[in-house]
């Protein structure tokens, strides 16, 4: 059960639903986050609503099946829609669309690929500065520096950034410089850096695992809204299966399936998806029509030379014909 405690709920009427919460055979978890403070009661004894509904101090109270609590749309009527400021939003009511390389490498190629956002209306560029490599000689990013300098130039230009953390140290040093904490897909069930994002008041973007269920990323979610965030976004950028002709398998069923359970927002990325270039556009808007909020994908001013993920990214003539494609579904899903 979730109980939404009043915003001006006294100490003692707390401690009452508390106790009254655990006579009902239920343990309790206190969550306080940016919007509310919630009980979590886990239990699966039946009971009658009405004895704790009638506590003062009690602003909502729902029943949740679901064994994750906080992000299962069963108690949750409205979709959350995260702000990321200047009105860019991740979630129900636009389309978001985010991209950028898969690695951030020079001035030279910010501010190109800036230029190609702002041309094409989009508000939210990606890229890596902290890279996950298979191999450890691979270029694993320009680090906080690099981070520094594309702020600059984002900011300047009026670009919110997402780009991945991959460890709990480097939540503080990014803090001030990024508008999207992202988990990779190799750090989803990292529970330590999650607990962490659930303590800072930035969005956060969880990629599915590699091998995760969506079981698996509604829980990794849960971590961070039970440590006190509720900016989350949820990611599916496909998972490994016994297919070779694709990078990964893009999971699409994973896009309806996560709003159905989830009211957080529900972003693809086609890019790793299937991680074949030519691919890349028929697996975006197949994500769109399936449902996704967003798009995040790579694109760069010459892929052949990109860092990293070269394959699978877009030039800047294919992004702009994704872009202009992705809002033409999006508005087609719309009008059903
Ligand atoms: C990326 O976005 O560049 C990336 C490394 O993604 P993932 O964690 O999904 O592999
Ligand atoms: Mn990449």
């Amino acid at each position: 059960m979730i109980i939404q405690l009043a915003s001006n709920t006294e100490p003692d009427q707390r401690k009452i639903i508390t106790e009254r919460v655990a006579q009902l055979g239920y343990k309790v978890n206190e969550v306080k986050t940016q919007e509310a403070t919630y009980l979590i009661g886990i239990g699966k004894k039946e009971f009658d609503i009405r004895l704790l509904g009638s506590l003062p101090g009690i602003a909502d109270i729902h029943r949740v099946s679901d064994d994750y609590k906080l992000v299962s749309r069963k108690w949750k009527v409205d979709r959350s829609k995260v702000d990321l400021g200047d009105q860019v939003f991740i979630g129900e009511g636009s389309l978001a669309i985010m991209a950028g390389p898969c690695s951030i490498e020079s001035e030279k190629q910010v501010d190109l690929t800036i230029a190609h956002l702002l041309e094409n209306g989009v508000r939210i560029m990606r890229g890596g500065v902290f890279k996950p490599r298979s191999s450890p000689y691979a270029f694993r990013g320009l680090g906080i520096d690099g981070l520094k300098m594309w702020y600059t130039k984002a900011r300047a230009a009026g670009i919110k950034i997402i780009t991945e953390v991959m460890q709990v140290s480097q939540i503080a040093e990014m803090h001030d410089y990024i508008d999207v904490f992202q988990v990779g897909a190799r750090n989803t069930q990292n529970f330590n850096l999650l607990d962490e994002l659930g303590r800072v008041d930035k969005p956060v973007m969880i990629k599915r695992g590699i091998s995760g269920t969506i079981e698996e990323l509604l829980y990794s979610a849960e971590y961070v809204f039970a440590a006190g965030n509720e900016k989350i976004i949820l990611c599916e950028r496909g998972i490994r299966t016994y297919e070779k002709a694709s990078r990964n398998t893009m999971d699409v069923n994973a896009i309806p399936i996560l709003k159905e359970k989830s009211h957080l927002p529900v972003v693809a990325d086609p890019s790793h998806g299937i991680g074949v270039r030519d691919f890349v556009e028929p697996v975006a808007l197949a994500a769109v029509m399936a449902g996704a909020d967003g798009i995040i994908y790579e694109t760069h001013q010459k892929p052949d030379e990109a860092l990293s993920d070269g394959q699978q990214t877009l030039d800047f003539h294919e992004s702009k014909r994704l872009i202009t494609r992705l809002n033409k579904a999006y508005e087609l899903r719309e009008s059903f």
